[in-house]
């Protein structure tokens, strides 16, 4: 994903680290380093205020992993598998890459990161008094990782999509009502109503001058409303796309070119004259690659007499090919990462048959709209493209850890 770095791989799912991340990081390691340790261990340098706030923000990341490897394990287990897990400023993304088929998987890989929280969140509390028998330091660490959890835990319980509980919410009516678009209609408003109080804490929280615990609030109202207004978008698209295969979608296929022609001749007889910026390369008349003027930005002006497109191009392996009986939904995700370029379409004999772009999308939204309704009969898509599950902590609007006893 965009702005990540990968940290690590565990159970054959990538972890990255969104950059925003590292702010909060750096942030959240301050604010308890100006804050609750020397409020509880007076006389210690500043310096081991702040390596106690990044152990700090060092666990809850973990416990934050482990919320999410919660979902991944579980969709998992259900015959879903989870490729990536991206943690960022709010928590945490469990890429599955399809949406769960029935309410009752939804309801489980849903409700099994919030218990995960909870659950750790508790153990913290019953360690405290220990911990801080043991050294008061670590004992305001646990205190503060109980209380985090727990909050972390309570608060993706609440049901509004983008989180859990509004997944759990949707879980539930979808299998009550057997109608999983009203489900989601039903939940993303509550996730937007949501949204809206929160913004509205926010702001009252800044009027009375908590200013840093109303920003706090307010971003997550935000973030809420930009997630809970995608998850409305999405249903949209479902609705115009669910049953739709890409052969009714794509685009004829552009001219191409073969790999042992010049770049000269690949400027001059495409680019130029079809005003391409992406051009599929064939050999032999399959197709073999694909280059675009990044690629041709590569090789000095002189030298494109010489260079064959062959030598520059990117190969078939590292393109995302599609076949035509594909459900347009399974394959809209793949499309909004190759952003500008086209997705090429084979047949089973290996021939190109076209291409799926942006403009082949929108041409279509457009004519189903001037239609009126679609009226496919087609059967509906078992998948409906990846899905982010997204999960919301915020650090900083927990209360403090109360000082030590004694
Ligand atoms: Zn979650």
């Amino acid at each position: 994903m965009r702005g990540s770095i990968n940290i690590a791989t565990i159970a054959g799912i990538a972890i990255d680290i969104n950059f925003s991340w590292f702010i909060i990081f750096v942030l959240l390691a301050v604010t308890l380093a100006n804050g609750q340790f020397p409020a509880a261990l007076p006389d210690k340098s500043y310096a081991f205020y702040l390596l106690l706030g990044a152990l700090t923000a060092m666990l809850l990341f973990a416990s934050v992993l482990l919320h999410e490897l919660a979902h991944a394990l579980v969709a998992r287990m259900r015959g879903i598998e989870v490729h990536t897990i991206e943690l960022y400023i709010f928590g945490g993304v469990s890429n599955l890459e399809r949406e769960p088929p029935t309410p009752a998987a939804t309801f489980l890989i849903s409700i099994v990161g919030p218990l995960t929280s909870l659950v750790v969140g508790g153990i913290c509390i019953v360690l405290v008094g220990p911990a801080m028998a043991f050294s008061i330091p670590l004992g305001i660490i646990i205190e503060y990782l109980g209380i985090t959890n727990i909050v972390l835990g309570v608060f993706n319980l609440l049901p509004g999509l983008p989180l859990d509980g509004g997944q759990v919410l949707r879980a539930i009516i979808w299998a009550a009502t057997h109608n999983q678009q009203r489900a989601t209609r039903v939940t993303a408003a509550v996730g937007q109503i949501l949204a809206f109080f929160f913004i509205i804490i926010g702001i009252l929280e800044v009027f009375n001058g908590l200013i840093f615990d109303g920003i706090w609030i307010g971003l997550i109202g935000w973030f809420f409303l930009q997630a809970a207004q995608n998850s409305n978008a999405r249903l949209a698209l479902q609705t115009v796309f669910r049953g739709v295969k890409v052969s009714r979608v794509m685009s004829p296929a552009p001219p191409t070119i073969e790999a042992n022609r010049t770049i000269e001749q690949l400027v001059t007889g495409v680019i130029l004259q079809q005003s391409q910026r992406t051009v599929l390369v064939t050999r032999m008349h399959s197709l073999a690659g694909q280059v675009t003027l990044n690629h041709l930005r590569r090789v000095p002006r002189e030298q494109w007499g010489q260079t064959m497109v062959g030598e520059v191009m990117t190969g078939i392996e590292q393109l995302h090919v599609l076949n035509p009986d594909q459900y347009l939904l399974d394959v809209l995700p793949f499309l909004a990462e190759h952003e500008g370029d086209h997705l090429p379409v084979l047949a089973a004999d290996g021939q190109l048959v076209g291409v799926l772009d942006r403009e082949a999308i929108v041409r279509y939204l457009q004519l189903h709209q001037m239609l009126g309704s679609g009226g496919e009969s087609t059967p509906p898509s078992q998948g409906s493209g990846t899905r982010e599950r997204q999960d919301v902590s915020a650090p900083g609007a927990t209360s403090p850890p109360s000082s030590p006893v004694g």
